[in-house]
């Protein structure tokens, strides 16, 4: 089965670099499914986790907006943050959800209720990339 090159990165690290055989992405215009050969894309990519198909198995990566670049034989994520399932420290997760809840109870500016919004977003992301 062919295969592409996806590389995840963010502003501190690599986080994945590995051939595989499908790559799945929410993207500002919707799901994108990725195989190899795909047509070349820049997109913005959503709150959303990066699903990966490598030899059968399925592979969950919890990414945090940013953009994805699709070549034929290549995919490059950069991510403001991406984190592999297990490296998620839930209790971090679930703590960053609560308050964010209780800053979007709160009613600030709609500056902080986006802000909010977004780190909500994110926890969630997180605590469900494991279920
Ligand atoms: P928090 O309020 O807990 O910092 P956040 O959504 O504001 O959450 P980010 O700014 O998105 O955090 O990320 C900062 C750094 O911390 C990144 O390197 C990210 O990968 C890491 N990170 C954030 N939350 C978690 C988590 N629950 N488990 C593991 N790493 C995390």
């Amino acid at each position: 089965m062919s295969t592409l090159l996806l590389e995840i990165v963010t502003p501190e690290r690599k986080v994945y670099a590995q051939e595989v055989n499908m790559v799945s992405v929410k993207g500002a215009d919707g799901e994108l499914g990725i195989l190899p050969n795909h047509i070349p894309l820049v997109t913005p990519l959503r709150i959303a986790p990066v699903i990966v198909k490598k030899n059968g198995e399925t592979e969950k990566i919890a990414v945090s907006g940013g953009f994805i670049e699709i070549r034929k034989d290549k995919v490059v994520i950069l991510a403001e943050s991406a984190e592999l399932a297990s490296d998620i420290d839930i209790a971090r997760a679930e703590a960053a959800k609560k308050r964010a809840e209780e800053r979007l109870a709160a009613k600030q500016s709609d500056i902080d209720t986006v802000r909010a919004e977004l780190a909500l977003q994110r926890a969630l992301n997180r605590i469900n990339i494991n279920k």
